[in-house]
Order: C-alpha cells, then sequence, then structure tokens
C-alpha cells in the first residue's frame, strides 16, 4: 500500500558509496505511526559496520578535505538544489515514518535544504587572522583545518534537518562522516545519500548507518582514535552518556539536547500575537520538538484572554493522518511516547489542573493525542520538569516579572525561551536574565540556518546554523614565526 511513496527509497546501508547488507544480515521494522502498520524494513547495522563505515570515512578524508572550498560549496549548493526538487517525495515519505502533518514535513524539508544552501555560502568563508604578538613581535598565523572524521547521531522528529544541519557544515568544513539516524525514522535520512551522490559528494564522505543496536555501533565509533567529532542531537540523558564514552579519545563534542521552553506572556502583550506564536511555539511538529513551549506562565491580568483564545485554537485543528488533506495534527511517533504524554497528562489532573480542551486519547489504531490545555497547573505537576513532547499546553499565571523570570530558569534546561509583550527595552532586559541559548521574543519560532541553534545548561554544547556551526568540524592551528 506504500509502494508509491516507498519507491526507489534505499533501505540498506550506505558505505563507501555503496548500499549494504548489514554484517549479520538483521533488519528492523519501520512503523507508520498513523497506523501502526509495518511501512518496511531497514538494514541494522553492527559494530563491524560501524568500524567499515569509518574506514569509509576515514579514506575519503584527506581528499576531501584537500577540494578547494568552492568545490565543496557548489555540490552542497546543488545538493540543496536536488533537495528542493525532492522536496515533496521526502516531505511524504517523512510523513509516513514520522507521523508529522504534511505541511509540518513540507516545512522541515524546507528548512533542511536550506542548511546546504547556507554552508554552501560557508565553505568559502573560513578564514584566518595574522597578527603580531605584542610582546614577542612574532607573527601569529591562525588559520582552522578539518577536524577530521564526524560521528552524527539524530533523533526522529526531525529526521531531514537534524541530519543536514550536521552534513552541511561537516562538508562545509572539509570532514567527512559516518550518520547514524533514530531507529523510528531511518527512511527520510537514507533517502538523502541518493541525493547527496547526484550531487557529486564522493564516495565514503558521507556514510549512513541506521542500527537498532544504537549503543553499541555508536560506542564503537567513539572507541576508534580516527573519529574526532561527536555531533549529537537528542535526550540529555543520551547525551550525557554519549558525552562521557567521548571523554576517552577525547572527541570534540557539539551537543544539541532536550529543552523545557517557558512561553512568557506579560501584562503587556499583544494577546492575539501572542496566541499565534503559542500555536507555532507549542504545535510546530504536534508539539515533538526541542524547542516546543513546554510551560505557559502568563500575567494573572491576561491569563483569562489568552487563555481562552488558545484553547480556541488549539480545539479547532484537525487531529488524523498526516498524508491526508487538511489535517494539522497527525499522530505521535510511537506508543511509548504516546503513553508519556497520557501519564503526565493523568499526573496534572489528579494534583489540580483544569482540562480545557482535549486531554484524552482516542480509542482505534495509531498513536493519536488531541492537542490539549490545561489550566490551573500545579507547581507539583511533572509536566512542568519534563519535556511533554506531546500536543499538551499547561498554563500557569504569575505576578511580577521577578517571578516570571525566576519560573522561567527554574529548570536544569536552557534551550528556548518565548516572550510576549510590546515594551522592546523590557523585552531586552528579561531576555538578558533568562537562562538559555535562544529567545523568541515577540515570536514563536527561533530556528533559522542562518542562527546559532544550542542551548545553556543541560541543553547542549557547542552550536548548529550559522558561522558557529561550521567551527564545530573544524580544529585552530597557529603558526607563530618571524619573517
Ligand atoms: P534519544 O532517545 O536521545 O535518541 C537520539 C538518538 O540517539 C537516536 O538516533 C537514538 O537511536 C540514539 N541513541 C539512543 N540511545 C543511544 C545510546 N545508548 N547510544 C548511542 N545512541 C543512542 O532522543 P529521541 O527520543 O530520538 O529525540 C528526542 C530528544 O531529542 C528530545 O529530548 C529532544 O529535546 C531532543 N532534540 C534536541 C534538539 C536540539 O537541537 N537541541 C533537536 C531535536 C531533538 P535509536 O533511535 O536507535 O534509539
Amino acid at each position: 500500500m506504500y509502494d508509491n511513496l516507498l519507491a526507489g527509497v534505499p533501505t540498506d546501508l550506505w558505505i563507501g558509496g555503496k548500499w549494504r547488507k548489514s554484517s549479520d544480515g538483521k533488519r528492523f521494522d519501520v512503523i507508520d505511526p498513523a497506523t501502526e502498520n509495518v511501512i518496511t524494513s531497514v538494514a541494522s547495522a553492527t559494530a563491524e559496520d560501524a568500524k567499515a563505515a569509518v574506514d569509509a570515512a576515514s579514506e575519503a578524508f584527506p581528499a576531501w578535505a584537500a577540494k578547494k572550498p568552492r568545490e565543496r560549496g557548489e555540490i552542497l549548493r546543488k545538493a540543496f538544489e536536488l533537495l528542493t526538487r525532492d522536496a515533496e517525495r521526502i516531505a511524504k515519505l517523512m510523513t509516513l515514518e514520522n507521523g508529522k502533518a504534511l505541511p509540518d514535513s513540507r516545512a522541515e524539508v524546507a528548512y533542511a535544504a536550506e542548511f546546504f544552501r547556507w554552508n554552501a555560502e560557508e565553505a568559502v568563508r573560513n578564514l584566518g587572522q595574522l597578527y603580531t604578538a605584542p610582546a614577542s613581535g612574532a607573527r601569529t598565523l591562525v588559520h582552522h583545518r578539518p577536524a577530521g572524521v564526524a560521528v552524527m547521531v539524530t533523533p526522529w522528529n526531525f529526521p531531514a534537518a537534524m541530519a543536514t544541519r550536521k552534513i552541511g557544515p561537516a562538508l562545509a568544513a572539509g570532514c567527512t562522516l559516518v550518520l547514524k539516524p533514530a531507529s523510528d525514522t531511518p527512511l527520510t535520512t537514507l533517502a538523502l545519500a541518493p541525493i547527496l551522490e547526484e550531487a557529486g559528494v564522493p564516495a565514503g564522505v558521507v556514510n549512513i548507518l541506521p542500527s537498532r543496536s544504537s549503543g553499541a555501533v555508536v560506542s564503537a565509533m567513539l572507541h576508534d582514535p580516527r573519529v574526532r567529532v561527536l555531533s549529537f542531537t537528542g535526550s540529555t540523558e543520551v547525551g550525557r552518556k554519549l558525552l562521557a564514552e567521548a571523554a576517552e579519545n577525547i572527541i570534540k563534542p557539539a551537543m544539541e539536547l532536550g529543552g523545557n521552553a517557558p512561553f512568557i506572556v506579560m501584562d503587556d502583550a499583544d494577546i492575539d500575537a501572542a496566541v499565534d506564536g503559542a500555536m507555532v511555539a507549542k504545535m510546530r511538529n504536534m508539539g515533538e520538538a526541542c524547542t516546543a513551549a513546554n510551560r505557559f506562565l502568563v500575567h494573572e491580568k491576561v491569563k483569562d484572554e489568552f487563555t481562552r483564545k488558545f484553547a480556541e485554537r488549539m480545539k479547532a485543528m484537525k487531529v488524523g493522518n498526516g498524508l491526508d488533506d487538511g489535517i494539522t495534527v497527525g499522530p505521535l511517533i510511537n506508543k511509548d511516547g504516546r503513553d508519556k504524554v497520557i501519564e503526565l497528562v493523568e499526573d496534572a489532573v489528579k494534583k489540580g489542573a483544569k482540562v480545557l480542551t482535549g486531554g484524552k486519547a482516542p480509542d482505534g489504531k495509531g498513536f493519536f493525542y488531541p492537542p490539549t490545555v490545561l489550566a490551573d497547573v500545579p507547581e507539583s505537576a511533572k509536566c512542568l520538569d519534563e519535556e511533554i513532547f506531546g500536543p499538551v499546553a499547561p498554563i500557569q499565571g504569575f505576578k511580577t516579572e521577578e517571578e516570571a523570570i525566576r519560573r522561567a530558569n527554574a529548570t536544569i534546561y536552557g534551550l528556548v525561551a518565548y516572550l510576549y509583550t510590546r515594551d522592546l527595552a523590557r523585552g531586552m532586559r528579561i531576555s538578558e536574565q533568562l537562562e538559555c541559548g535562544m529567545v523568541g521574543l515577540n515570536r514563536g519560532l527561533v530556528s533559522d540556518p542562518a542562527s546559532p541553534f544550542g542551548g545553556m545548561k543541560q541543553s547542549g554544547i557547542g552550536r548548529e546554523g550559522a558561522h558557529e556551526g561550521l567551527m564545530e568540524y573544524l580544529q585552530t592551528q597557529y603558526i607563530s614565526t618571524n619573517w
């Protein structure tokens, strides 16, 4: 039944420019979260395959690193054009395996392609410095060299964009790579391989290894001394573990981890604009985003108006199979993901929260959960501390600016915060006190390939996008000399 969407989609391991079966012949199923049907099966890499992929990346590295930056940039530019050409096909494939509604998938493919375009432009901007050392008078020549083989591990929630956000800068910098996509969504990432090949990426430069044995496969690579960069996007829990493993060989880490974003609405906010922003910050990807607004902190004076308008908009969203016309909310990724949302809502309600809309999973096939707004959520509710990763919006009131800042910062995470106020000076003052890497000031969306995406505290180390993203794949050397 999925034949037309799967035509030509690879399902094996991409190593050294060839499609291979896994060394033990094992495969795993990919499930459609809207129907719970098996879509297809994919080869499951082993530690042995991981070694073969690092062999390929390592062999390809010297030639790729030596390629002229303009040539690498032209290949990335071509990859942007090809991904844009194939956007509709890839968007449908993404909806099939991830569940997100087609408009979300289309937006993600466009965002993913932009990382190729942006980095095509960054490839030629790897600039150094020359200066005179103040004390000795020696000339210091600073330049940035490709770091080497990069290992990338990506999550299921943005299977295209989290891959290109890493592949783009790595290729621009002159690195080669092995990427392990999430087991729930390997197809979208595998579909990038033929695009990169057609764009002119040489064999071995990009290797893609789906695997059900993530721990063993990633561990094998992190303990290989040829690997010099680890770029991980996923949960803080797994990130912490991989950081510890990367410590053995002192591998350069770039970690994009979990979030617990506050969405603050001040008493002087434009409430209609705040509701528009809240819909994006909460419902992009059905709430399955590290940037998803996880806690709504609304000034007591405007809380009733904001809550009423927001709940109306949430209620009007259309839940269903993401491939169907008019659907804006697809299923969650899998049973575990939905069970967690059910548990968090039940916990909040038990502790006194009021359900204004949603709040109950429908019967039948598919991991659906309706857009849900919870009012009067008590401080003890677990959903305020944990990533909900679903379409649930807990709302709380606050009375003063200081209280809003204190509560916004009361989390181990520090990825993003959203803030609505008509007073820009106040907005800047509060933003500077928020402990997070990104602030959406009167905006519900911060992600942009030209901005340095990343977190403070336990939300991560390093940045993706902007020029900073390129720097993660470079290592600095200086030559001190007299002439
Ligand atoms: P996850 O469970 O941490 O998995 C992420 C990736 O790590 C997957 O490829 C997974 O493979 C792999 N993995 C899991 N356990 C591993 C282990 N022991 N050793 C090596 N690799 C392992 O996260 P997720 O559930 O896919 O994604 C959701 C999380 O990602 C959320 O916390 C979200 O906030 C975060 N996220 C952060 C950003 C950001 O930029 N900060 C962006 C998107 C998502 P398998 O699929 O095979 O388990």
